[in-house]
Parts: structure tokens; sequence; C-alpha cells
């Protein structure tokens, strides 16, 4: 049982928790925990801040290099402390009657704060922030979120037993965005349950952390606490692996876009990995892949209404519905558009355009070709400077920013009659940039601007769902 920020973002969020993991402790439960909502955020401002501050400093106003950390950063440091009274708070209110634990888990998250604010003065002092270092500021949030509800679980009588993800979890070096190495896990993640679940119902660990086998600090990438779970449902052979958070499970688009989504009983694997990987947030992308190994089930469901049905996502043979599932969209991406006249007839031409894309580690999202034309699309801004200058070296690139991709999934789209004329008759108002039609099946996507981005899925979902 996986629950996010918005699941564990204050003591009654956590109090529901636990009673949502109470109801299910005659069964063996892994609870995997995020950050509290808004967290792995505000980490991240603090350590951008330690290092910018003092650059700033050391070019505005020299100073001796003993005075820079005495005056750690101010923005970092008022930022720290706010998370610090944050997590105080919750453990009082959660463990207020129980001065033993009150006791511990205050000890706990104060020596947690010095640790940190020990890293991000070191940061400040050198004024480097590696990835390295940066994953280790991250792993903050869910050793502090996991550690308070622990001790919650504990008081109220949960048989309990608290499991670091780091030693479970092993990925390789990208500190940032670390490959699962799945047969470490496969192997270090039943040693580790076996042995505690002989004295307990529960075991609750970290989502988002991980470590490499030589036991550095990293995690699996923004969102990623989806993906712990997955991967722990799969080396632990699970009956199931449940996403808990905000919303009733998986809509026929983003709720917070549009007003009238709504929520999807039964969906596929293969759905549910094309409409996370086309943007849909409420599933890291990841996710499904762990469970298609090994044929587990995937619930999505509502922490604050756990009655409700939510969404369960099943092997693709045991969804027979086709069409239009859902309509998934990612607001910022940019569209790289490569011309050149010697792609006539010529072979290798992409070979040389992908090696370039592969030695930045950008992958392209949508791609369409034509005789000398290239148009791609990416949703990371970084390393884009480096690739257009390689580019250009052989071909001629345009950038357009300020797009938006829009994907309609479903199931055997490619044999449903009329399909593309009901999509794009729907969004004939709109200027559309770029077409593409997964070879998948099941999902068709396009690029429009930005500012339409709103209307354009509006008009879609009517369309199909309204
Ligand atoms: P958590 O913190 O629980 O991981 P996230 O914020 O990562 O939660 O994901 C849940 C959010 O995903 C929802 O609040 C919703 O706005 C967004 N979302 C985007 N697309 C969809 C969709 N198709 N169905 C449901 N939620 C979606
Ligand atoms: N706390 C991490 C994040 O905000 C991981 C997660 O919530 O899934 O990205
Ligand atoms: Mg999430």
């Amino acid at each position: 049982m996986k629950f996010g920020g918005t699941s564990v973002m204050d003591s009654e969020a956590v109090e529901r928790l636990i009673q949502i993991v109470g109801r299910n402790s005659s069964q063996n439960t892994v609870v995997v925990v995020s950050a509290l909502a808004g967290v792995t955020d505000t980490l991240t401002k603090i350590a951008r801040h330690a290092v910018k501050a003092q650059a700033g400093k050391a070019m505005n106003q020299p100073e001796a290099p003993d005075e820079k950390h005495l005056d750690m950063t101010d923005e970092a440091a008022v930022l720290t402390s706010g998370l610090e009274h944050r997590h105080l708070m919750m453990a009082e209110e959660l463990l207020a009657g129980n001065d033993v634990l009150l006791r511990e888990t205050t000890d706990i998250v104060k020596q947690l704060f010095a640790k940190l604010n020990e890293i991000v003065r070191v940061i400040s002092v050198l004024e480097e922030l590696s990835d390295m270092s940066m994953a280790k500021i991250l792993s903050y949030g869910e050793i502090l979120s996991s550690s308070i509800i622990y001790k919650a679980m504990l008081k109220s009588g949960l048989r309990c037993a608290f499991a670091d993800a780091r030693s479970m979890i092993v990925t390789d070096a990208k500190y940032l965005k670390g490959e699962p190495q799945t047969d470490i896990i496969c192997r270090k993640v039943p040693e580790l349950l076996d042995r505690e679940f002989l004295n307990n119902d529960v075991v609750i660990t970290q989502g988002f952390i991980s470590a490499t086998a030589d036991g550095a600090g990293t995690t699996l990438g923004r969102g990623g606490s989806d993906y712990t779970a997955a991967l722990i449902g799969m080396a632990a052979n699970a009956t199931e692996i449940q996403i808990w958070t905000d919303v009733d499970g998986v809509h026929t688009t983003d709720p917070r876009k549009v007003d009238k989504a709504r929520s999807i009983s039964v969906m596929s694997f293969s759905e549910a990995a094309e409409l996370s990987f086309f943007g849909a947030k409420v599933l890291h992308p990841a996710t499904i892949q762990p469970a298609v190994e090994k044929n587990i089930p995937v619930r999505v469901l509502n922490s604050m209404q756990p009655d409700r049905q939510g969404t369960l996502i099943l092997r693709d043979d045991g969804v027979h519905e086709n069409g239009v599932r859902a309509i998934s969209f990612k607001e910022n991406i940019t569209v790289i558009n490569v011309f050149s006249m010697k792609m006539l007839n010529a072979f290798g031409f992409l070979t040389r355009l992908f090696e370039v894309f592969g030695k930045y580690g950008i992958s392209v999202d949508l791609i369409s070709t034509s005789e000398v034309n290239v148009s791609m699309t990416v949703d990371s801004e970084s390393s884009l400077d480096g690739i257009i200058t390689e580019l250009s070296q052989f071909a001629a690139v345009s950038v357009s920013r300020e797009k938006s991709q829009v994907s309609v999934v479903g199931k055997n789209l490619k044999e449903t009659t009329g399909l593309a004329k009901r999509i794009f008759g729907a969004v004939s108002d709109y200027n559309i940039t770029m077409i593409s039609q997964g070879a998948s099946d099941i999902n068709i996507s396009f690029v429009v601007n930005r500012s339409d981005l709103t209307a354009v899925v509006g008009s879609l979902h009517s369309e199909f769902f309204e």
C-alpha cells in the first residue's frame, strides 16, 4: 500500500492511513510512504538556495571564507526550520498521550534536521550541488515522514516494523533517477520481509529513495514512490499493489483540468502505462512494468474516501472494452524540427540523429517524419542547447516552445473506424502542429499551443465522455 504526499500531508491524513492499514492487517502489508505534501519541492529549493546564495554573495561582496558558513544561506535556513517545525508539530499531534514515543520521535526528527542542516551548510561552503548531494538532501523527506508514521502506527497498536528502503531498492549510480537493479531487489526484498513478518503484520518503508549497491543514496526520480511500491510488490509476489492518492482512481482525464472527469473502474496495464507515460501524474510512468512482470493487479484508491471503488488495473486480456479510455497531456513540451536535404534516400541519418539524444540521455516522446524532416517532442529543457548545437552540425534545426502534447489513450484505437474524425473534429478550432499515432495501437497524440491546452482537453473530453 503506497500513500502519496497528500495522503500523509498532516496528522489527520496519517490517522486515516492508519485506519486503512488497520482494516487490512489480517494480511501482511508493506506500507510505502512519500514525503509530506510539498516537502520534496521545499527540499529542492533549500538545496538550490544553499548554492546560489553563497555564489551571489561571493560575487557581490567578497568576504573571508570562514565567515561564509556562519550565516548559512538565510533562505535555506528559513525553509529548513519551517520544515522542522511542521514535522515536530505532526509528531506532537499524532503521539500526544504517549510520552515515550513522542520523546523518541522528537529526538529522531531533531537529529535528522541537525544532519540536514550540516549537509546544507557544506553545500553552501563548497558552492557546489552535485546530483549525489541533491539525492541525499531529497531523501530526508521520506525518512522523516516514515519515521513519524512508524511511531504513530506503533501507538495505534499495529504490529509494525520499520525498514530503510535503501537496503532493498538498489539502483545504478544515476543519483536523481536511478535505474532499479531488479535481480538484487528481488533477492533483498523477500529476505527483509520474511524476517520482519515473523513478528509483525506491517512493514513501513519509504518510497522514492534508493541506493547503489555500494550504499550511496539515489532516488527513483520525482513521483517515484509509486515505482517503489510496484518494485516491492513484484519482488514480494504481492497479491495486489495499492496506490492510495487524493482522487478516486484513474480518471478519464486530470480532474484538476476538467471538472467532469470521471473515475475509470477497470483498465488494462497497457492503457495505464500509456496514460502515465504520456503525462497522467496519478501514476509514475514506470509503475506498471513490475506489476506486468508478475501479473499483479494494481488498484488506485482515494485515501480521503477509502470506501470508493477506485480503479483496478489488470492484464490486457482481462479488459474487453474497446475504444477511447482517457485523455492525458503534458502541459509544457518542446518540439524540435530537424530538416536536411541529405535525408533524401540516405541511410544512417536517423541513427546519427538519435545518437545525439542518446548521448545526452534525453528521451523523445513523439516523432513524425517526412523525406527531409523529422519532428520530435521532448519534455525536458535540460541539455537542449547541447543537443541543438550537435544537430546543427549536420542539419537545420528549429525549436518551438510553449507547446503541449495531448494523447488519446484506449484499446484497439486503430480498428475503431471514424476515431480520427471524432478527435480532430472536436479540436478543429485549434492549431495542431504535429500528429503521431502510436505504433502500440493504444494512443493517438498531437501537439497544440500551450495556451489552447485547457480548451482542447475540455472539447475532447466532452466529445468522448460527457
Ligand atoms: P500522490 O502524491 O498521491 O502521488 P500525485 O499528485 O502524484 O499524488 O497524483 C495524483 C494527481 O494526479 C491527482 O490529484 C490529479 O490531479 C493528477 N492526475 C493527472 N491525470 C490524472 C488522471 N487521468 N486521473 C486521475 N488523476 C490524475
Ligand atoms: N516525494 C517524492 C516526490 O515528491 C516522491 C513521490 O511523492 O512519489 O517526487
Ligand atoms: Mg505521485
